[in-house]
């Protein structure tokens, strides 16, 4: 087919994330859409994968993805008729250890909460359903009947031809080699054959995405790592309905292929592919045979199937596939570019994914949002800074073996760090402070005491609650100083800035400068794109606090919201200010310790009212101290141009020592906060959910003058009965250590599953926050009792609108 000179929507990239997203547009009424390939189609990553699709995902919208998934392979070739090599055979997932089985009763509870059918079996199970296994040293395993298998070649071009049949262009042989821009929006691309006008550009280009992206100026930061798996004869008993098999503990799966066995695995530690660029000429082509690299998985094998031992293996393939620094895809709009989307980066489950990712992203470039809460996959995930090479080569030799490595709850990953650092950095660790990353951030997690080591991983009640308990009792007791300097921070400046505020704002923010108002960002749906905190800094500045994580997002939000003619400039003022944060009951006591004779009346209750701001002295610096409180009680947030943090920080403690001035870590302030009942975005509140929904009402100003953006799907929601509700759990025995994730039960039914955990002293228990969904959240009211399902056990807890309840 010859290059056509325009089309609404340009796909770049024909392997299965390319096709998937041209078959949905078309599906879903576009046809002016043409999908360029450099090669042929598959040429690039598709044509080898071992095409494993399972269902199995952390959370509901994911879940909710492979489902559909699975449910378009199944049906694909009735519609098409073309084969896709659909098969549903089921999978076993086997554990070795105690843990692991642990873990996988947590996913098996939290999968049917969200309707997959699957089943907690005994290792000798597992050996009926796979007879090739080896059990004795097995703790059991799960049994995922929907699972199953497909040959992504096939699969690919069954979608490419579903697309075809509604009128979408697909030319091959085409390299886009430029990218058109006018205005901070994508016009058209540049190949060899001719530029192609268009106002839509999706990049599906898989392990090039991300030297792609930079023709554009766009980040999409990901990385190749070599990946492998053998390919056996024959075998005795393997036959095309033998389920896929995982042993994640070995770090090894297992897959049918012509009567034979695929093998394949994510060792600990990967082996990047430092090639940069990848030439556009790697087609259909493999990189060379590493037995070093996976002679652990072959023994691991062995040991699992002994017929491994005596089976002819064919072939070790090796081919490059790219994986991200969290080891999630990437799906979105890109910040950089309006009109510039992205589906790339799948981590080695580009075939289980993209039938699902590409109805998201379809649906995201249609509707112009993201159509549910994608914050997992979400591009805006990504600061720019994650663009770096080094950094990416690292974390990609850690992320592959992430896929199957057990997963330990707030597990932190280990490359590429430290990056992002507070002034207070080295004094917070010589303090024994152990860190914790977030967008690159460390973050002082707890404090452990001198000479102890940091605590080990584990399920159970964790080795630094102790640690944790002591500084949550300084913050409610005396008084405790949090480093929260990766708060991310965005001034927003000009005479039109109250304008587009009070539009993207549920909150009244026509406040006095000096002021401060918690307020959401909503989108049309009246779910949470964010939820922030603005300090008027004058009439026409306003300072934006939002969670460390959101800088990018955020700052995406609302610039696409400022009008072309609006005056109104948004800066990421983040590493200008540290922000240390003062709480507890002594803390008014310090500051005016640590200040000038007048600052006790400057900061009484009187002068300085909840919700506001003021500047204050603090030994020779001048910082803003804001009276509110994210922990619960009182406390101050002192905003510190981040030259002085490491002398108002000394001079807080010097002055704080006889009043038990303790350092405290993000660990406590969680506790602290979810048994203030306080929400956290990304946990409590995200694009699903309203503030009705989040118990936030009290947030939103549905009679201020303003019209703002949600405003209109709230009020249709307003007096409906709720689809959710968040309440709070607590937990009826201290034994029983929970960390979120868990389901929710009500009379043994899932109704939903925990958000938050935190250890609260005042209970003596674990206390929670969770969704109690559909009907369920009609008949769930203060001291209703509940169950959660831990680690496969019930166990008891009570739910709460507001706890501790009001007398
Ligand atoms: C050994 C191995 C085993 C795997 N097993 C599985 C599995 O069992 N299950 C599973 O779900 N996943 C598996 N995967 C992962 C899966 O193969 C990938 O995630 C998936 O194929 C990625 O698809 P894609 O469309 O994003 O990328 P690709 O298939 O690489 O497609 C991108 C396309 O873009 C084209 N392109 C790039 N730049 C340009 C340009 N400038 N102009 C035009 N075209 C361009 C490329 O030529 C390429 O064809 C495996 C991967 C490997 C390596």
């Amino acid at each position: 087919m010859s290059l056509p000179t325009q089309a609404r929507i340009v796909i770049v990239g024909g392997g299965i994330a390319g096709c998937s997203t041209a078959y949905h547009l078309s599906l879903m009424g576009e046809r002016d859409v043409l999908l360029l390939e450099q090669g042929k189609l598959t040429c690039g990553t598709t044509w080898h994968a071992a095409g494993l699709v399972g269902q199995m995902r952390p959370n509901r919208n994911m879940t909710a993805m492979s489902q559909y998934g699975i449910a378009l392979y199944s049906k694909l070739e009735a519609e098409t008729g073309l084969a896709t090599g659909w098969k549903q055979c089921g999978s076993v997932n086997v554990a070795a250890t105690k843990e692991r089985m642990q873990v996988y009763a947590k996913q098996a509870a939290l999968a049917r909460s969200f309707g997959v059918e699957i089943d907690v079996i005994s290792a000798q199970r597992a050996g009926e359903l796979y007879p090739l296994l080896r059990t004795d040293d097995l703790e059991g395993g799960l049994w995922i009947p929907g699972d199953g298998k497909a040959n992504p070649t096939d699969l690919t071009m069954s979608l490419a031809k579903g697309a075809r049949n509604r009128g979408v262009k697909v030319v091959e042989d085409v390299e886009v080699t430029g990218v058109l821009i006018d205005k901070g929006r994508v016009t058209g691309v540049r190949t060899a054959q001719g530029d192609v006008q268009c106002e839509i550009l999706v990049n599906c280009a898989g392990q090039w995405a991300r030297q792609f992206g930079r023709l554009a100026g766009v980040n999409v930061p990901l990385y190749s790592a070599e990946h492998f798996y053998i390919v056996t004869d024959r075998i005795e008993g393997v036959h095309p309905m033998l389920p896929v098999m995982r042993d994640p503990d070995g770090c090894i799966y297992y897959k049918e292929e012509v009567g034979g066995l695929v093998m394949g695995g994510f060792e600990p530690q990967a082996k990047p592919w430092a090639m940069d660029p990848i030439p556009s000429t790697f087609q259909f082509q493999l990189l060379g045979e590493d037995w070093d690299q996976f002679e652990p998985l072959m023994t691991n094998a062995i040991h699992r199937t002994p017929c491994l031992e005596t089976a002819k293996v064919k072939m070790l393939l090796n081919g490059p596939e790219s994986f991200t620094p969290d080891g999630n895809f990437i799906l979105g709009e890109a910040p950089e570019l309006r009109n510039y989307f992205v589906a790339a980066g799948f981590n080695s489950a580009g075939i289980a994914n993209s039938g699902g990712a590409g109805r998201l992203i379809a649906e995201w470039v249609i509707g112009g949002e993201a159509p549910s809460d994608l914050w997992d996959v979400d591009i805006r995930r990504f600061a720019p800074f994650t663009a770096n090479r080094k950094a990416l080569s690292e974390r990609t030799g850690e992320t592959l073996g992430l896929h199957y490595a057990m997963r330990w709850p707030r597990q932190e990953l280990a490359t590429a760090r430290p990056l992002r650092t507070s002034p207070l950095y080295d004094l917070l660790a010589d303090k024994g402070a152990v860190f914790g990353a977030k967008n690159g951030w460390e973050r002082a997690n707890y404090f452990k005491p001198a000479g102890a080591h940091p605590a080990e991983y584990g399920l159970g009640r964790p080795q630094w609650l102790d640690w944790v308990i002591e500084e949550q009792r300084a913050t409610r007791e005396t008084v405790a100083l949090y480093d929260q300097t990766s708060f991310s921070k965005l001034l927003l400046q000009g005479r039109d800035a109250l304008a587009v505020l009070q539009r993207l704002c549920a909150n009244e923010i026509d406040i006095a400068a000096g002021a401060m108002v918690y307020t959401a960002l909503l989108n049309e749906r009246g779910g949470f794109e964010s939820d922030l905190t603005v300090i008027r800094q004058a009439a026409e500045r306003f300072l934006i606090v939002t969670g460390s994580a959101q800088a990018t997002r955020d700052t995406d939000w609302i610039t696409r919201h400022i009008g072309p003619d609006e005056h109104a400039h948004l800066t990421d003022v983040s590493a200008m200010f540290s922000v240390l944060s003062v709480m507890g009951p002594k803390a008014r006591e310090l500051l005016a310790r640590v200040g000038s004779p007048n600052s006790a009346d400057e900061l009484s209750p009187e002068s300085l009212k909840f919700s506001h701001t003021r500047e204050i002295d603090v030994g020779f610096a001048r910082v803003r101290a804001a009276r509110m409180s994210y922990v619960g009680g009182p406390g101050f947030e002192l905003y510190v141009p981040i030259e002085m943090a490491r002398h108002v920080y000394l001079a807080l403690h010097e002055a704080g020592a006889e009043l038990g001035l303790r350092d405290a870590g993000y660990y406590a302030l969680d506790a602290l906060r979810i048994e203030a009942g306080r929400r956290a975005w990304g946990a409590e509140l995200g694009p699903d959910e309203t503030p009705f929904e989040a118990g936030l009402s009290y947030a939103v100003k549905l009679t201020k003058p303003t019209p703002f953006i949600g405003k209109a799907a709230l009020l249709k929601a307003q007096g409906q009965p709720l689809r959710k509700k968040l309440v709070t759990i607590v937990l009826d025995s201290p034994a029983p250590y929970a960390w979120g994730g868990e389901a929710l039960l009500l009379d043994g039914t899932p109704v939903g599953e925990l958000a938050s955990v935190g250890w609260s002293p005042k209970a003596n228990a674990c206390v929670a926050l969770a969704y109690v969904r559909g009907d369920a959240a009609q008949r769930v009211h203060a001291g209703t009792p509940v169950e959660i399902d831990l680690w496969g056990e019930v166990v008891g807890a009570t739910a709460w609108d507001r706890w501790p309840p009001k007398p």
